[in-house]
């Protein structure tokens, strides 16, 4: 079977690298790829913004299987899209997708539903903020309504801080886009987990729990980025809290869309505050995460396109994942400047020499293949990979996997995994 691949990053690198694996697999495709991909799969330049292009690519492809990356092209409909002209895909429909593309949507459907979370209220207007804002105590969490790749959620200090902050949002100053809806949120403490399990509507299957490390620098210091780092152990979650958000999170949502008619088929991200009460949802996602993706598939033992092709099919409750006991850790090498303003172009040394290490998968998320010779394309370069009997065995193989890799004004940080190994 052929399998499309839509997306550019180190998630997508990933899902081909276990993609590939397959048995069931004759050919991956990816669009638009980038120079890691390019290894293992056909690369075609593609806009996922549109539509249009993107379906024009997979009629003139005619895949087995259509795997969504990124949330852009769920929330623009590309799932309704393909699957309207008779192709396989595995992602949610844009209805479904709201789940992320609408933070206002997700809090009153959890609320609808029983299903832990911050509390919360939804303001159309600075009026409103005012109002509301005594019933909360600081620090306060506010939240634009829409997708802003992780930009719309500020922590305030205070109720005056957060008025501003709300009426930076609705004013269009903050994000460049003016809010029609703006969330206010009580402030969560503690651990985060991103917990993902893959759904056929029906059903649900877990993945192993995963940690993210937000912040540019080390000691979580510094602004917001994508993500600097994820490392995975079975130790993050035991069998009864696996259970109980599986129980009162997981499956309540995947239940609550099927009965609201609009069935969740693909990834559900729960992102997860483990806080004195027990964990509540802080957010949803609708896809895999970037980069939890590359920590969680370098544990997984099963086929990958068996279980997503059962998501497809409605078959889950016949599955089960079979993963490699211990640990992973993915450490992200970025450009020099980011997650501001960065140069690409430069070329990229020690790509072989890293993938030498035992346990160790480089997967690319901002690179081109440019004459034979692999350069920086993006604010953050390459996720390096690694598994090991222990997260300390994990992280000493990407590191040392990162020393051989070098490229101008490469940054990454040295204390992935830091909360784990004090524990
Ligand atoms: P979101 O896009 O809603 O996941 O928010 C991005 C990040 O903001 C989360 O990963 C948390 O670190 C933080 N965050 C969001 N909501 C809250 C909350 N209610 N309390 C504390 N932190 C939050």
């Amino acid at each position: 079977m052929k399998v499309l691949i839509l997306g550019s990053g180190g998630r997508e690198h990933a899902l081909a690298w276990a993609v590939k694996r397959s048995e069931r697999v004759s050919e991956v495709v990816c669009a638009p790829g980038n120079g890691g991909i390019a290894a293992i799969a056909r690369c075609l330049p593609v806009d996922l913004k549109s539509v249009d292009a993107m379906v024009q690519l997979a009629e003139a492809e005619r895949p087995g299987m259509v795997i969504v990356g990124p949330e852009v092209p769920l929330s623009l409909g590309i799932v309704d899209a393909l699957e309207e002209r008779g192709l396989r895909v595995f992602g949610p429909t844009r209805a479904a997708a709201m789940l992320e593309t609408s933070k206002s949507f997700a809090k009153r459907f959890m609320q609808r539903h029983n299903i832990p979370t911050a509390r919360y209220v939804v303001c159309h207007g600075t009026a409103e903020v005012e109002k509301a804002i005594e019933f909360f105590h600081p620090p306060i969490v506010v939240k634009a309504d829409g997708l802003h790749a992780g930009k719309g959620v500020i922590i305030c200090e205070s109720r005056a801080i957060a008025v501003e902050a709300a009426r930076g949002l609705f004013s269009g100053a903050l994000l460049g886009e003016t809010e029609q809806q703006v969330i206010l949120e009580e402030c969560l403490i503690g651990d985060e987990i991103s917990f993902l399990c893959l759904s056929d509507g029906k059903h649900v299957v877990p993945l192993v729990p995963a940690q993210d490390h937000k912040r540019i620098g080390e000691g979580d210091t510094g602004p917001n980025t994508g993500g600097m780092g994820v490392y995975s152990t079975d130790a993050m979650l035991d069998a009864g809290m696996t259970e109980w958000i599986l129980h009162h999170i997981a499956q309540p949502t995947i239940q609550g869309m099927a009965e609201e008619e609009t069935p969740f088929k693909g990834v559900l991200y729960c992102g997860l505050m483990m806080t004195p009460r027990g964990p509540e949802v802080l957010e949803f996602n609708t896809r895999f995460g970037d980069p939890e993706t590359q920590a969680i598939l370098v544990r997984l033992e099963s086929d990958l396109v068996h279980a997503l092709e059962a998501c497809i099919d409605g078959t889950l409750a016949d599955t089960e994942l079979r993963w490699s006991p211990g640990a992973s850790a993915c450490v992200v090498a970025s450009s020099a400047g980011y997650p501001g303003s960065y140069k690409t172009g430069l070329p990229i040394i020690g790509l072989a020499e890293a993938a030498h290490v035992p346990g160790v998968e480089v997967f690319h998320a901002g690179s081109s293949l440019v004459d034979g010779r692999i350069l920086t394309a993006g604010g953050r370069v390459l996720g390096v990979t690694a598994v090991g009997d222990s997260l300390k065995e994990a992280l000493a193989r990407a590191y040392q996997a990162m020393e051989e890799i070098r490229f101008d004004g490469m940054y990454y940080r040295r204390d992935i995994g830091h909360r784990a190994l004090k524990k």
